[in-house]
C-alpha cells in the first residue's frame, strides 16, 4: 500500500499555493530575491518520520525560527529562574522589532522579539565565552535540535550585518540598561548569524517535533532539552511566537509557533507532531501568508488544535472480578476481587478508580491490581496508585500487583509507604 499521506499533504500545498498575497522581506537584501513561488511543507512525528512535499530540499535562513531554540539552550545552561530575571515572558503585542523594553528594569517582555533573542543570545553557555564559541554553542544545539549539522550562509549573515541599524539600536538600548555587559555590537553580529544559519522544512519540522516531543529529538533518539525547557519553549511560542497576531492565531490555528522572515514557519503540537511550511511572501506580520493558510487548513482538518478538547478517557478500571476460591477453604466463596487496570494512570484516571473503591469498597481480604493493560504511568498517578495500597494494606488487606511490564516495580516487594507492604508479579 501507499501511505495517503504524501497525497494529502501535496493536496493541502496545491489548494494554499494557488495563493500569491503578501510581499518579500526587502530590508534584508538578499532576502528580496528569493524566489516568491517557492513552497515546501514538512510534518514530523515524534517517532523519527518526516513527511515532505514541495521544495523540501531547498535551504533558507532560518531567521527568527531560531529565537525559541537559542532560548531553550539558554535556558538549559542557565535555568529558567536566571533567564527570566533577564527576560520576561509576557507577549508584547507588538511586532518583532519593535524598540521596546520593559519601564523600569530594560527587561524585554519575551524571548521572541529581537530585544529578548539579543538578550537570550547572550545567555547560551558560560558567561566567560567568547564570540566564536558561544556562536559554535549556538551552532551545534541548533544542529542538535534538527538532527544534523547546519551551516550559516555566510553572504546572508554579513547583508543583513549592514543594514541591522535596528537591532544595534535595541542591542545599545539593552547594553545601557545593563541587561547584558558585552558589546552591543558583538552581540548584533552573533544574533544575526544566529538567523542565517541554512535549514530545509525538514530540518525545520524535526526540530519543531523535538519540542512537540518534550525535548527528545526524533530520529536520533537524543535528549536534547529537559521536559521543562520544552514546555517553557511551547508555553512562549503559544503566547509570544507571532508578535502582535499571536491572540488571533492561538484561537485560529492553535499550535504553538514561530515565523521567520524568510518565509520559514514551524509549529510544534505537544505530543503529536512537528510542522514546517516555506513560502517566502509575508503578510504585515512578518509571517509567511501560504504558511499560515497551510496551518489553518491542517488544523482544521485533522483537529490540530491545542484547545481542541480530548474525548473523555476511559474509565481506569477496566473490570472488576471476583476471584476464584484460592483459600482452599472449598466453600465456594471468592477470597478477594481484583481490579484490571487500563490505559493511562493518572491523575483523572486514579481519581475515578479510588473512588471506586471508597464508594464499593473491596469486601474480602485480598486484591488484586492487574497493570496488564496499562500503558502509561504518570507521577502523580503512580503516588495516587500507591497510597491507595497503603490504605487498602491498612485496612486490613493483602495486596497484589500485576505488573508485566515493570511500569512500577519489578516482582517482589514494594513499599507503599510506613511500613505497608504489597506483592508484585509480573503474571496472574
Ligand atoms: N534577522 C531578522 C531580524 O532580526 C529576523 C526577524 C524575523 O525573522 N522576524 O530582523
Amino acid at each position: 500500500m501507499k501511505s495517503p499521506i504524501p497525497d494529502y499533504l501535496a493536496e493541502v500545498l496545491e489548494t494554499c499555493g494557488a495563493n500569491d498575497e503578501g510581499v518579500l522581506a526587502d530590508y534584508i537584501p538578499p532576502l528580496a530575491e528569493a524566489d516568491p513561488d517557492r513552497l515546501a511543507l514538512a510534518l514530523g512525528t515524534l517517532d523519527g518520520e518526516v513527511y515532505a512535499v514541495g521544495d523540501a530540499d531547498l535551504e533558507f535562513t532560518i531567521q527568527s525560527i531560531s529565537k525559541p531554540f537559542v532560548y531553550a539552550l539558554a535556558l538549559a545552561d542557565h535555568g529558567l529562574e536566571a533567564v527570566l530575571e533577564k527576560v520576561d515572558v509576557e507577549p508584547s503585542g507588538e511586532a518583532f522589532n519593535e524598540v521596546s523594553l520593559e519601564a523600569d528594569s530594560g527587561r524585554p517582555l519575551n524571548p521572541m522579539i529581537n530585544a529578548g533573542a539579543l538578550t537570550t543570545h547572550t545567555l547560551v553557555g558560560a558567561p566567560d565565552l567568547d564570540e566564536e564559541a558561544r556562536f559554535e554553542r549556538i551552532l551545534a544545539g541548533l544542529s542538535a535540535f534538527a538532527g544534523r549539522d547546519l551551516a550559516v550562509d555566510e553572504e546572508i549573515w554579513q547583508a543583513e550585518l549592514e543594514v541591522a541599524h535596528r537591532n544595534h539600536a535595541i542591542a545599545y538600548m539593552l547594553r545601557g540598561h545593563g541587561v547584558f555587559a558585552l558589546d552591543p555590537r558583538e552581540v548584533v553580529r552573533g544574533y544575526i548569524r544566529q538567523c542565517a544559519v541554512l535549514v530545509t522544512v525538514k530540518d525545520l519540522a524535526a526540530m519543531a517535533a523535538t519540542l512537540a516531543n518534550g525535548g527528545v529529538q526524533p530520529f536520533t533518539g537524543e535528549r536534547i532539552v529537559s521536559r521543562e525547557v520544552g514546555r517553557q519553549v511551547l508555553s512562549v511560542m503559544a503566547t509570544s511566537g507571532m508578535y502582535d497576531s499571536a491572540g488571533d492565531w492561538l484561537s485560529t490555528v492553535g499550535i504553538p509557533a514561530k515565523s521567520g522572515v524568510s518565509g520559514g514557519l514551524i509549529g510544534a503540537l505537544p505530543g503529536q507532531v512537528g510542522i514546517a511550511t516555506f513560502s517566502p511572501r509575508l503578510d504585515e506580520h512578518g509571517t509567511s501568508t501560504r504558511g499560515v493558510r497551510i496551518c489553518e487548513r491542517l488544523s482544521s482538518d485533522m483537529g490540530m488544535h491545542l484547545m481542541e478538547v480530548p474525548a473523555p478517557a476511559r474509565s481506569l478500571v477496566g473490570r472488576r472480578t471476583t476471584l476464584p476460591n484460592v483459600d482452599g477453604a472449598g466453600d465456594g466463596e471468592s477470597d478477594g476481587w481484583t481490579y484490571e487496570l487500563q490505559g493511562s494512570i493518572n491523575f483523572v484516571g486514579m481519581e475515578r478508580a479510588l473512588r471506586s473503591m471508597v464508594e464499593d469498597p473491596p469486601g474480602e481480604t485480598a486484591v488484586v491490581l492487574d497493570l496488564t493493560r496499562v500503558h502509561e504511568v504518570r507521577d502523580v498517578g503512580r503516588r495516587m496508585l500507591l497510597e491507595g495500597v497503603r490504605r487498602l494494606v491498612l485496612d486490613g488487606h493483602t495486596v497484589t500487583l500485576v505488573d508485566p511490564d515493570g511500569l512500577l516495580a519489578e516482582p517482589g516487594t514494594i513499599d507503599a509507604g510506613e511500613g505497608t507492604e504489597a506483592r508484585v508479579i509480573d503474571h496472574r
